[in-house]
């Protein structure tokens, strides 16, 4: 499905990034990962990678930098030859209620969370303008739909690559470029697992579905949005939450 492909996926050492670059894999596609400093996890998830059968490339990149995401797209470009497929799915939380927030929590977590997202498309959309081909997708969350208390910082962000995604599909679609966001709920990675457990029992029961998702529950829409059978959806903002918001 996505054979010849390229694919570029931050935060793909772990959790849902980790789960989306091998299903990505799967499909066909090389796949180059952006992390933080976990380079155990991201050498695991390139040798997963690359047990598909295609050809992969971890690049430790902060994707708040933007020199440093030119640096690795080229890094990326130079081994595969291109970027067909952009997902912005590096994030970090902070949590804290508004008025205890400090301005680097507040900070840190737009830059990394909604900066970061556009450093990797303003590297990547020329590329894929130029080929006439591209799929970016942005992993969001509810709490950028719905707001959550405590997360001011990460809502913000999260709410923000909702515009930019609808900003960024307007602008490209005529370059047959789409550009759709994810909207996760309650997902099993390290990120919900340094939770207060008590807290995310309460939000458990909240759930519809009564359970939390997995990582591969995401990854599966975002390998769908990725093929060619969905080169017509484009700005859209699809929930992954067992009916949390609705
Ligand atoms: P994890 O904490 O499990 O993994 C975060 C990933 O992001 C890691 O690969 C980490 O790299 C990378 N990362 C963090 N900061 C940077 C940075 N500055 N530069 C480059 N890479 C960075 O998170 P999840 O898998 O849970 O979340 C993935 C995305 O999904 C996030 O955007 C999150 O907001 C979103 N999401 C998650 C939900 C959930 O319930 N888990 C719900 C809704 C949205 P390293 O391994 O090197 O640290």
């Amino acid at each position: 499905m996505l054979k010849g492909k390229v694919a570029l996926v931050t935060g793909g050492s772990r959790g849902i990034g980790a789960a989306i670059a091998l299903r990505l894999a799967k499909a066909g596609a090389d796949v180059a990962i952006l992390y933080a400093g976990n380079s155990q996890a991201a050498q695991a998830t390139c040798a997963d990678i690359e047990a598909q059968g295609v050809r992969a490339l971890a690049v430790q990149c902060d994707v708040k930098d933007f020199e440093a995401v030119k640096a690795a797209v080229d890094q990326v470009v130079v081994r595969f030859g291109g970027v067909d497929i952009l997902v912005n799915n590096a994030g970090i939380t902070r949590d804290k209620l508004s008025m205890r927030m400090s301005e680097e929590e507040f900070d840190q977590v737009i830059a990394t969370n909604l900066k970061g997202a556009f450093n990797t498309i303003r590297h990547v959309s020329p590329l894929m303008m130029k080929k006439r081909f591209g799929r970016i997708i942005n992993i969001s969350s509810v709490s950028g739909l719905m707001g959550n208390p405590g997360q001011a910082n990460y809502a913000a962000a999260k709410a923000g690559m909702i515009g930019l995604t609808k900003t960024i599909a307007k602008e490209l679609a005529g370059r047959n470029v789409t550009c759709n966001a994810i909207a996760p709920g309650f997902i099993k990675t390290d990120m919900t697992g340094a939770m207060n457990e008590k807290v995310l029992e309460e939000a458990v029961k909240q759930i519809p579905m009564k359970r939390m998702g997995e990582p591969e529950e995401i990854a599966g829409l975002c390998a769908f949005l990725c093929s060619d059978e969905a080169g017509y959806i484009t700005g859209s903002v699809i929930q992954v939450d067992g009916g949390l918001y609705m």
